[in-house]
């Protein structure tokens, strides 16, 4: 059964079609990923293979195994992800390692009561992960798409973190007087004219929203730096995620409104995603 999913999906251009098949497979049995692996031979239910077969006709449009499945796993957390939101990215961990770094470097400890503010919170991942780790910390996540909003609150609920985390449909122009300690976003920022480069799993499924930052890429980014230092309480501190060669442009703009750029992090292959900003 496995061999057969893997070949059709190799032919509609999948990346890995071993694992989604197996992955598809384990989610239309119900079972964990190793339980197949250690079974490969296990048998499947009349309406388990049925399912698996509806998972397989949607992997083959390319649509995301998370899209299917309709979750993603981000910082070992479960979120839901739904139509209006950006499907959360292993890259977009480096933010939250960024943050707590941060945290446990300055003296106060992941016990204080840290206030966070998420820009463009999709599934509210970053902002969740972050409270999830820090256990008196409160954030507000601000998200333009009304039902993106929705499902960051329904995985705030979800994780027990609804009492903390307070999600806003509204865009970041209308924050006011938030004097927060951690500021962190995901803006969009793919080149416009590069978006139908991307991965179909992307173009077709992902907001377009979400990735869009203009024609250089560094629209959201000019919108939202100048607004950053009002935001920041003394000692507060900024993580922006870029894409894999923006980096420098953005450190530029942050420094032209009169941050500092404390060094960034790197992601797992080595390019510059998290950009750090301080008041000067
Ligand atoms: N990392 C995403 C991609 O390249 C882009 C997300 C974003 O623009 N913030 O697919």
């Amino acid at each position: 059964m496995l061999d057969i999913a893997q070949l059709r999906l190799a032919a509609a251009g999948v990346d890995a079609p071993r694992r989604d098949a197996r992955l598809l497979l384990a989610a239309a049995m119900e079972v964990e990923e190793a339980a197949l692996l250690a079974d490969p031979g296990r048998c499947v239910a009349v309406e388990a293979a049925q399912r698996f077969a509806d998972y397989l006709e949607q992997r083959v449009t390319r649509r995301p195994v998370s899209r299917i499945l309709g979750v993603r796993e981000f910082w070992s957390l479960t979120f839901e992800i739904g139509p209006g939101v950006l499907d959360p990215r292993p890259d977009t961990e480096t933010l939250v390692e960024a943050a707590l770094a941060h945290v446990d470097a300055s003296g106060h400890g992941r016990e204080a009561a840290w206030r966070v503010l998420d820009l463009g919170t999709g599934s509210g991942c970053l902002l969740l992960a972050l409270l999830s780790e820090l256990p008196n910390a409160t954030g507000l996540g601000l998200e333009r798409d009304p039902e993106a909003a929705a499902i960051a609150r329904a995985n705030a609920a979800r994780h027990g973190l609804d009492t903390r985390a307070q999600v806003r449909a509204e865009a970041w122009e209308e924050v006011e007087g938030a004097q927060v300690d951690l500021i962190v976003s995901n803006p969009p920022y793919v080149r416009r004219g590069e978006i139908q480069d991307l991965a179909p799993e992307v173009t077709r499924y992902d907001p377009w929203s979400a990735l869009d930052g203009g024609p250089d890429g560094l629209d959201a980014y000019r919108d939202l730096v100048p607004r950053l230092a009002g935001w920041l309480a003394p000692g507060g501190q900024v993580f922006l995620e870029v894409g894999h060669d923006q980096g420098g442009e953005v450190q530029a703009l942050l420094q032209g409104a009169g941050l500092r750029t404390p060094a960034g992090v790197c992601d797992l292959a080595g390019n510059l995603r998290c950009v750090r900003a301080a008041a000067a």
